[in-house]
């Protein structure tokens, strides 16, 4: 049976949702259309006889980006000392990084990767060893994220701090006027970020925006730090015993650098365009939409019919089939997203779709430059009282 997403993705006892979550938003109608969208994927998996996960596509795909990653960091160690070979072998690393992070510990993270848990885990676990917590993360993506994507001080996603506007409803600054030319820049800045102070500061504080969450204990908090240790180890110990500290830094900034910008794009062309929504609950705390619905109005796909585009960023350029179905390999989305869209059209429900890239690129940037310009060019749509 295919799952979608009624309740958050949670990979342990510990993260499942309390009533530590201080601002547990409701959504408060029931469409007919998210009935028969699952009785149709369902039946397409009995149909084709096929399994939601445990594709062997996948496992292949992992060695195929596992090999690349493990390769461009053995050529940036130890490949010819030249600077041009020295600077692409990090932007490889950067790249091949993000690819685990798009087609590897995504799919771990949301269980969709296997039906055994232990597969799961460790491909969730190599998130641990690119530097940032999974523990964290799941929180951050799996429950905040896909629970309330693009509802301003839920969706984690949304913040950039100050230094971005990416919903009509976060405060306007007027260097918001350039974010459209320098935000590119800070994306590339976040993993760092994560690596280096946000896991950090979210282990201490236990909050993400207005939500709370369990503070990692036991067997989680022993992984939270076994994974820093071990990324610190590779990314920094190894390297500087050949090299100088200070080059050693300089090359992690810049493959992390490579690796935030790729991944920022890939998660922002989903959900901050021109045609998404950015619905705020009403006082009750309440959004007067479907689940369901409320996933293809805030989410949208790109180059749906680019091949390679879609092998390297894991699918997530059907990020409509991964919101409505989290729980389900990504190998199955371009099927999937058939069957989505065929749905939609016979339900009269808004399909968003950019059919290149570079499209869904502009609509991002022409969101920034609206959002940048000044508060009162973009009114937020708020959902009414139920
Ligand atoms: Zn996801």
């Amino acid at each position: 049976m295919a799952e979608s997403p009624t309740t958050p993705a949670t990979l342990t006892k510990s993260s499942t949702p309390s009533k530590k979550m201080t601002k547990k938003i409701q959504f408060t109608k029931k469409s007919p259309f998210s009935k028969e969208l699952k009785r149709r994927v369902d039946a397409y998996f009995q149909e084709q006889n096929l399994s939601p996960r445990d594709q062997p596509k996948m496992y292949l795909k992992t060695v195929i980006i596992l090999s690349w990653t493990l390769a461009s960091y053995a050529l940036l160690l130890f490949g010819p000392a030249i600077v041009w070979f020295k600077f692409l072998m990090a932007a490889s690393l950067g790249a091949a990084m993000a690819g685990v992070g798009f087609s590897i510990m995504h799919d771990g993270g949301h269980r969709s990767y296997s039906t055994k848990n232990w597969i799961n885990r460790i491909a969730f676990f190599s998130l641990d060893m690119l530097g940032a917590s999974s523990y964290i993360w799941n929180w951050k993506h799996n429950v905040f994220h896909h629970t309330y994507p693009n509802i301003v001080d839920h969706d984690d996603d949304l913040n950039v701090g100050v230094f971005g506007r990416l919903a009509p409803e976060q405060t306007h600054y007027k260097f918001h006027q350039y974010q459209h030319i320098y935000l590119w820049f800070l994306y590339g800045l976040l993993p760092a970020k994560w690596h280096l102070f946000d896991d950090f500061e979210k282990l201490y504080t236990g909050r993400m925006g207005v939500n709370s969450f369990p503070r990692p204990k036991g067997w989680d908090l022993f992984v939270f730090f076994s994974g820093k240790i071990l990324f610190f180890t590779w990314a920094f110990v190894i390297p500087s015993m050949f090299y100088s500290f200070w080059v050693v830094c300089a090359f992690y900034l810049f493959a992390t650098f490579i690796e935030g910008v790729l991944l920022a794009v890939v998660f922002q062309l989903a959900h901050c365009l021109e045609e998404a929504d950015f619905p705020m609950p009403n006082e009750y705390n309440k959004i007067d939409d479907d689940f369901l619905i409320h996933q293809l109005h805030t989410t949208a796909d790109f180059a749906p019919n680019n091949k390679l585009l879609s092998w390297y960023v894991g699918g997530l350029n059907f990020q409509v089939e991964h919101h409505l179905f989290p729980k389900v390999s990504h190998i199955h989305y371009p099927a999937l997203a058939k069957i989505v869209e065929e749905t939609c059209n016979d339900y009269g429900i808004q399909y968003h779709c950019h059919a290149t890239f570079w499209g869904s690129l502009r609509s991002h940037y022409n969101w920034l430059v609206r959002l940048g310009k000044n508060a009162e060019q973009v009114a937020p749509s708020v959902a009414e009282p139920a």
